[in-house]
This record gives structure tokens, C-alpha cells and sequence, in this order.
């Protein structure tokens, strides 16, 4: 692999990991530098209290020669009286250690220490819980631990090992096998699965160059789907010159010219003092707005306040004119789907081409155009994702079966000519699972 190169297997679950596999080395010595403290809390039920309670008496000691063996102790009354909890804390090496022998033998170490401590008379404890953060494979540990020495390039580092911030994705390669993402500045991601968040309007546009392009179902239904460019211009003055008050929020200005600086808001009720007004535009407004100077766009705002409030106002000291349409980010500010359109649109600008998935505002049903839109797409495409993954676990299993007929059956594809080596699981399972079991991807995805 070129020194370039970052390769991330399985996107998906690298964003809700710990990661400490598959980067590059300044990555993976980075994380591997960070301890991971292993902290155990053992809680162990009894039928009464025989430790001290009341004001001031919570916490208990134990010294011992082995450093840590049951050493700090804790009872549940004063959180959760009646409850006849004592939780016991391990650390590191004796979490470790106690995890790796059955919760018998830890009851019975515990039960010693507290007779230990207590008399022989007090009672067994009836039930115990030893969870096992270390050897939980989503956890392998508690938390991190920095070294006590340790730069500040250290927690850069691994801060960057799950969100890459600034990168500019410009190329998607797909195939059945895998997705291979390029980033303007040369990196190279390589992922098992792709979710792609971009709005509709960079989806239109050419920012991202998908390899192969994507098939005409997707780009004719993302094309089919309008976006709607809003633009809100903030002006700041010197002092407010507008109506205020009790019910006065909006005003609005008619002009010839439709949508010509309409709607007018200010900021008095929910920033006071901050002399603040904000003009909404939209669409070839917006468009029109963008393409000029702010100094230009300034000037047609203050005529148009002068028309409604006369010529003796301030100007304004600040202006703010965001561009959505002309950020290559953006293309627009939302989704807008035609007024008469049919399930089927929203279903192909959802639908995962392959190993790429499709998430925002304008691949949610019922809330396109909304933040809570974005939102809910996130948790069902994230949900989608994981029941192929599963579903491809599952086929891979079964895949020994399915190979035989099914590699028959596609021969055509010249598969069968390959030696066992040479075709990896996924090829053998990919195969048949796009012809005989997937509702979602048609053939033509399937030979991708
Ligand atoms: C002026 C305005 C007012 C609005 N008012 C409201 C409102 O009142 N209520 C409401 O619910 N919604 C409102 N919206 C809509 C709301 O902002 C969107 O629905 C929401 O932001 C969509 O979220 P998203 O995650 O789908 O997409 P986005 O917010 O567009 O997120 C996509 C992200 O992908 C990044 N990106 C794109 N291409 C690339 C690339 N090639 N490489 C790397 N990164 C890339 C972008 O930079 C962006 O951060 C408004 C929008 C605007 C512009």
C-alpha cells in the first residue's frame, strides 16, 4: 500500500470504535501510546447491611500486600437505601485478572475480604455482578488514560482517527468488493461501505465524480427533485429605526418585481439591542444576490428600507450575505420535491447504489427539507447499513450452500473459471445474493 494511502476497513463500524487497527502509522503509534484503564465495579447483593451506615460512612478500605486486591469499597444506602448493595472497585491488572476466572471464585475472594474485615458471621452475599469491560470486544476497557507525560499532538492524533475534519471527498470508486474514497488533497480511504451525507444539491452537481457513475435511476430521480435556494441577508445598524414592540416582528415589502427584498424580519425579540434586521430571499433572488457584491446588495436593501421608512434612516454598519447556492458545499439549502411526485422518486433518491448508501434531509419521506429530516434519515440509513452488513454476514455463512448452483448459474460472468483462492468470500456470496436474494439492488448493481 502507498505511503498515501489510509486504509479504513468497514467505514461503518470504524465510526462507533475505538479504532486501533488499519491507519497510518502516526495514527496507529498514536493510539497505541494512549493506556486504556480497565475499571472494574463489582457489586454483590446481601440480605442486610452488616457494614457501618449513617452520616458520613460510605466508603471503606481494605489493605492488603497485593496492591488493588479488593481494595476500595463502597455501600449503596445512601443512594439506594434498603438495597443491601456493597460495590467493590478493581482496576487494571486485578479487573484483568478477575475477569479471567468464573464469578464464583470472585465471590469467593470478596466474601473472604469482607470476613476479613468484618467477623466470620456475616452473612453470604446472594447474588454478584462482575462486568467484564475488558474483555467486551466494543469496549476493551474503560476509558482512556493519556500518558502522564504526553504533547498535545498525541490527542490530535487520535482525535482525527474517526472524523476527518477539512477533507473534501471528490471521487467514489465502487464496486461489489468495496468503496475507495479520494479526498482533494491526495488521501485515499478504502471502506467496506460508504453512507454519503452530501446534500441533494452537491449530489446534481460535480463535485463528488462517482466510478462507475451512478446508474440512471439514481442521477434521473436526484435530478427530478428541485432544490430550493433561502437565503437570509442580516444588516446591523446603529440603532433600531423599525416598528417594535408587543406583536410587531415581520413586515414585508411589495414590489413589482416578485420576491424583490419581500420579507423582513427583526431581531429585537429574540436578541434585543443587537439593531439587527434580516431579509429573506429565495431562488433567482437569491441567485441574483449571489452573484453581485455585498456593497451592490447593501445599497438595494437600503433603498428598499428608505422606500418604506424614509430617506432619514442610518445605513447599515454590517452586512452578512451567505451564499448557498455558489458553496460547492451546498448547491442550494434544501430539498424541494415537485408537488405531484410519486413514492417511487423518494425511494430511488434513498436506495443504496451497491455499497453506497444515501443519508440527508432530501432521503427522508417525511421531513425533507428539515434538520429533523437530516436527523431521522441518519438513524434509518444507519439502520439500513447494519441489516445488509448482517444480512451479508449471514449469507456468508450460508455461502457453502449457495455456492455450487449459483456459480453455475452465473458462468456467464466467467466466476467459475477462478481458482477458490483467487475469489474472496465476498465475491462467492455477492454473487448469488444479488441474483437470488436481494429485493433492493437489481442485477444491474449486481455486476457493478
Ligand atoms: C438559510 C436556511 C434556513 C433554513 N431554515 C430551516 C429551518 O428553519 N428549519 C429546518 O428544519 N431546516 C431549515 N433549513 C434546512 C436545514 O438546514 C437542512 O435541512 C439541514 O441542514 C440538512 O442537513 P443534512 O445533514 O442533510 O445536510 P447538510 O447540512 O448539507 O450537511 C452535509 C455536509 O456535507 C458536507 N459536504 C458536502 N459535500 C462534501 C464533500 N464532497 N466532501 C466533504 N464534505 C462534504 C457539507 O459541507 C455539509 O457539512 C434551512 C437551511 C438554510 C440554508
Amino acid at each position: 500500500m502507498k505511503n498515501s494511502r489510509e486504509a479504513f476497513r468497514n467505514l461503518a463500524v470504524l465510526i462507533t470504535s475505538s479504532c486501533k487497527e488499519g491507519s497510518k502509522r502516526w495514527k496507529t503509534e498514536a493510539l497505541h501510546k494512549c493506556d486504556v484503564i480497565v475499571y472494574t465495579k463489582i457489586f454483590l447483593k446481601f440480605p442486610y447491611c452488616f457494614w457501618p451506615c449513617g452520616p458520613g460512612k460510605e466508603f471503606f478500605i481494605y489493605a492488603h500486600e497485593r496492591r488493588g486486591y479488593y481494595t476500595f469499597w463502597q455501600h449503596m444506602e445512601n443512594a439506594y437505601p434498603g438495597s443491601n448493595l456493597l460495590v467493590v472497585t478493581l482496576t487494571n491488572g486485578e479487573s484483568k485478572r478477575v475477569e479471567a476466572q468464573s464469578d464464583r471464585e470472585t465471590l469467593r475472594e470478596a466474601m473472604s475480604v469482607l470476613r476479613d474485615m468484618f467477623g466470620p458471621n456475616i452473612p453470604n452475599a446472594t447474588e454478584i455482578l462482575v462486568p467484564r469491560w475488558w474483555n467486551n470486544r466494543f469496549q476493551r476497557g474503560s476509558y482512556s488514560n493519556y500518558p502522564i507525560i504526553s504533547d498535545n499532538q498525541l490527542a490530535k492524533n487520535i482525535k482525527f482517527s474517526r472524523i476527518n475534519l477539512w477533507q473534501v471527498v471528490r471521487e467514489v470508486q465502487h464496486s461489489r468488493n468495496g468503496v475507495v474514497v479520494k479526498t482533494e488533497d491526495g488521501s485515499v480511504y478504502e471502506a467496506n461501505y460508504l453512507i454519503v451525507s452530501a446534500s441533494i444539491g452537491v449530489l446534481q452537481s460535480n463535485l463528488i465524480s462517482f466510478k462507475p457513475s451512478l446508474p440512471r435511476w439514481k442521477t434521473e430521480a436526484l435530478h427530478k427533485c428541485d432544490v430550493i435556494v433561502y437565503t437570509k441577508i442580516f444588516l446591523k445598524f446603529p440603532y433600531c429605526f423599525w416598528p417594535c414592540g408587543p406583536g410587531k416582528e415581520f413586515f414585508i415589502y411589495a414590489h413589482e418585481r416578485r420576491g424583490y427584498y419581500t420579507f423582513w424580519q427583526h431581531m429585537e425579540n429574540a436578541y434585543p439591542g443587537s439593531n439587527l434586521l434580516v431579509v429573506t430571499l429565495t431562488n433567482g433572488e437569491s441567485k441574483r444576490v449571489e452573484a453581485q457584491s455585498d456593497r451592490e446588495t447593501l445599497r438595494e436593501a437600503m433603498s428598499v428600507l428608505r422606500d418604506m421608512f424614509g430617506p432619514n434612516i442610518p445605513n447599515a454598519t454590517e452586512i452578512l450575505v451567505p451564499r448557498w447556492w455558489n458553496n460547492r458545499f451546498q448547491r442550494g439549502s434544501y430539498s424541494n420535491y415537485p408537488i405531484i411526485s410519486d413514492n417511487q422518486l423518494a425511494k430511488n433518491i434513498k436506495a443504496p447504489v451497491g455499497r453506497i448508501f444515501f443519508t440527508g434531509e432530501h432521503t427522508s419521506e417525511k421531513f425533507s427539507g428539515y434538520v429533523h429530516g437530516g436527523y431521522l434519515a441518519g438513524i434509518s440509513t444507519s439502520k439500513s447499513l447494519l441489516e445488509e452488513m448482517e444480512e451479508k454476514e449471514r449469507r456468508n455463512e450460508n455461502s457453502s450452500f449457495l455456492l455450487e448452483p449459483l456459480l453455475a448459474f452465473t458462468e456467464s460472468l466467467s466466476l467459475t473459471t477462478q481458482t477458490d483462492s483467487k475469489v474472496s468470500n465476498l465475491h462467492k456470496c455477492d454473487i448469488p445474493n444479488q441474483f437470488y436474494l436481494s429485493q433492493k439492488l437489481g442485477i444491474p448493481e449486481a455486476i457493478l
